[in-house]
C-alpha cells in the first residue's frame, strides 16, 4: 500500500512549498467536494524508488482560541488517515506557542512524527533548532524547501520503513529463511519487478500475475452514482459475489466472478463498509480513492452526465494518469437526457477529455443498468493491454518501422538514431529506448513514438511510458 504523508504545521511555515516540491506541481487535488472540509490539498509524490501520497493540512492557525477543535476540523481526518507526519515549524521565526499547541495535539494521536525546521539557509542551523527540542520529539530534520536542501534525505528517513517491510518480504520470499522464492509471493508488478528474477522467472511470474482477478476499483466524486454502480454491478444475475476476506483499514475488496473471470472490486463509494469505521463521518474520502488507484489494476472513473466536468473530475483524472494505471470512463446518468443534451456533454467531453485518447469512454445508466454489462470488455482489454508481455525483438521492430516511417529529427546537425527498445515495465507499459542524443527528442517526436507503439500493439485502456536512454 501506498505510505501517506500528512503535512502540518501554523501557516507561513513553508509546507505548500515543501508540498510543491515533492510533488513537483501546482495542480494539486484540492479537497473542495461538498461534504468535505476545504483547505486540504493532495498530490502524488515519486523520489528515488519511493511513490507517496502527500497531504497538505493547509492552515492550521494554532494561535487561534480552541486549537483543538480547529485541528480536529481541518486537519484530523488527514492525520488519521496518514501513516507518517512531517510537523513543520520554522527556523527563523523560531519556536511559538502555535507549534507548542499543534506538537500537543500531536503527541496524543501517536502518530510516527518527525520535526522538521524549515528555512535553515542562511543563518545557523544548529542554533536554531537548540529551542525545537523542547516541543519533545524523537526526531529532528534541517530543511530548507526553498533550496531543495535536506528533502531528500528527509524522506528517505520517513520513507524507510515502507520500502524496508517490501525489501525484508522480498528477502524472505527470496530464500533467506530457506525457502525459495515463490511466484505467490508475488502479488504486483512492482514486487515482480524489485525481485530482480531471471527472464524465465519472471516471465513466469507475469503469467501467473495475469490470472489474478483484475482489481478495479470505482471512483468519482460524490454523487456521480459509484454506489448505483457498485449495487448494481453486485446484484447481476451473472456476477457470483464471494465472501469477503480479511479487514483492512481502507477500502472493501469484493472478490467477484463474472463470465468466468474473476475480480476483486474496490469499494471507494463504501457500498459494503463495516460498521463503526471512522470513515463513516465522511461519506467521500479523498485518500481512500487515491489509495485505491494506486492499488487497481484498472480504474473505472464514474462521471456525471448530468453534471459539467468539474475540476475535481479532472483531478481525479490526474491522478490515475500519474499513477499510470489502465483506465475506462463510465458516463453515468444517461438515462432521460434529451438529444441536445447528450451532444453537448459529447462535445463537452471531447474538449476536456480529448487528451486522454487511450481510454474507452461508456455512457450507462447505473439506476437502470443500461450498458453497464459492457464495462467488462473495456476492463478486460485494458487490463491485457497493460499486462501484455512483448518482446525486446518486437518492440525494436515496431521502433524501427515508427523511424522508417519517420525519421527523427537533427539535433546539433547529427540526426537522432534509435537502436533499440525493450520492455521496462507493466501496469502501465513501459518502453525503453536506446539510442543517441535521445534525451534530445521533441516531444512531438516522443508522442509520435508512442502513437505508433499504441497502434501497433493495440493497445487500449492503458497509457504507456517511453524512456530513453542515451548509448553513443
Ligand atoms: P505555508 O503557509 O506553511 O504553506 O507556507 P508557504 O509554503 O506558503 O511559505 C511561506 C513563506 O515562507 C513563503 O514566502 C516561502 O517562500 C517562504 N519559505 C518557504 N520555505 C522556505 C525556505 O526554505 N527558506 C526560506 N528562506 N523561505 C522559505
Ligand atoms: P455516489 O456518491 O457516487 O456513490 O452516488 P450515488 O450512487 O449515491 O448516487 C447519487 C444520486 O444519483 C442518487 O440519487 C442516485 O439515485 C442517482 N443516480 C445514480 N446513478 C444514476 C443513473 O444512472 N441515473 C439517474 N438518473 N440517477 C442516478
Amino acid at each position: 500500500m501506498i505510505p501517506v504523508v500528512a503535512l502540518v504545521g501554523r501557516p507561513n511555515v513553508g509546507k505548500s512549498t515543501l508540498f510543491n516540491r515533492l510533488t513537483r506541481t501546482r495542480d494539486a487535488l484540492v479537497a473542495d467536494f461538498p461534504g468535505l472540509t476545504r483547505d486540504r490539498k493532495y498530490g502524488r509524490a515519486e523520489l528515488e524508488e519511493h511513490e507517496f501520497i502527500v497531504i497538505d493540512t493547509g492552515g492550521i492557525d494554532g494561535t487561534e482560541e480552541g486549537v483543538e477543535t480547529k485541528m480536529a476540523e481541518q486537519s484530523l481526518a488527514a492525520i488519521e488517515e496518514a501513516d507518517v507526519v512531517l510537523f513543520l515549524v520554522d527556523g527563523r521565526a523560531g519556536l511559538t506557542s502555535a507549534d507548542e499547541a499543534i506538537a500537543k495535539h500531536l503527541r496524543s494521536r501517536e502518530k510516527p512524527t518527525f520535526l522538521v525546521v524549515n528555512k535553515v539557509d542562511g543563518i545557523d542551523p544548529d542554533t536554531a533548532c537548540a529551542e525545537f527540542w523542547r516541543l519533545g520529539v524523537d526526531a529532528m530534520f534541517q530543511i530548507a524547501a526553498t533550496q531543495n536542501r535536506g528533502v531528500t534525505a528527509l524522506m528517505e528517513r520517513a520513507l524507510a520503513p515502507f520500502s524496508d517491510k517490501l525489501n525484508a518480504e522480498l528477502a524472505a520470499a527470496n530464500g533467506e529463511e530457506g525457502g525459495e522464492l515463490t511466484l505467490e509471493d508475488l502479488t504486483s508488478v512492482a514486487d515482480i519487478e524489485k525481485a530482480n528474477l531471471s527472464e524465465e522467472d519472471a516471465e513466469a511470474a507475469y503469467k501467473r500475475l495475469q490470472e489474478q482477478p483484475i482489481k478495479m476499483a470505482i471512483i468519482g466524486r460524490p454523487n456521480v452514482g459509484k454506489s448505483t454502480l457498485t449495487n448494481r454491478i453486485l446484484g447481476e444475475e451473472r456476477v457470483v459475489v464471494y465472501d469477503m476476506p480479511g479487514t483492512t483499514r481502507d477500502s472493501i475488496y469484493i472478490p467477484m466472478e463474472r463470465d468466468g473471470q474473476e475480480y476483486v472490486l474496490i469499494d471507494t463509494a463504501g457500498v459494503r463498509r463495516r460498521k463503526n469505521m471512522s470513515m463513516a463521518v465522511e461519506k467521500f474520502s479523498v485518500i481512500q480513492t487515491l489509495k485505491a488507484i494506486e492499488d487497481a489494476n484498472v480504474v473505472l472513473l464514474v462521471i456525471d452526465a448530468r453534471e459539467n466536468i468539474s475540476d475535481q473530475d479532472l483531478s481525479l483524472l490526474g491522478f490515475v494518469l500519474n499513477s499510470g494505471r489502465s483506465l475506462v470512463i463510465a458516463i453515468n446518468k444517461w438515462d432521460g437526457l434529451d438529444n441536445d443534451v447528450k451532444e453537448r456533454v459529447k462535445s463537452e467531453l471531447d474538449r476536456r477529455l480529448g487528451f486522454v485518447d487511450f481510454a474507452r469512454i461508456h455512457f450507462i445508466s447505473a439506476l437502470h443498468g443500461t450498458g453497464v454489462g459492457h464495462l467488462y470488455e473495456s476492463v478486460i482489454e485494458a487490463y491485457k493491454s497493460a499486462t501484455k508481455r512483448i518482446s525486446t525483438s518486437l518492440l525494436t521492430r515496431i521502433m524501427q518501422m515508427a523511424q522508417d516511417d519517420h525519421q527523427p529529427p537533427m539535433i546539433r546537425g547529427r540526426r537522432v538514431k534509435l537502436k533499440y527498445a525493450h520492455a521496462g515495465g507493466y501496469n502501465p507499459p513501459i518502453i525503453v529506448i536506446h539510442g543517441n542524443q535521445v534525451n534530445d527528442l521533441p516531444g512531438s517526436y516522443k508522442r509520435y513514438l508512442m502513437n505508433y507503439y499504441r497502434k501497433s500493439l493495440e493497445m487500449m485502456g492503458t497509457p504507456i511510458r517511453i524512456q530513453f536512454q542515451n548509448s553513443e
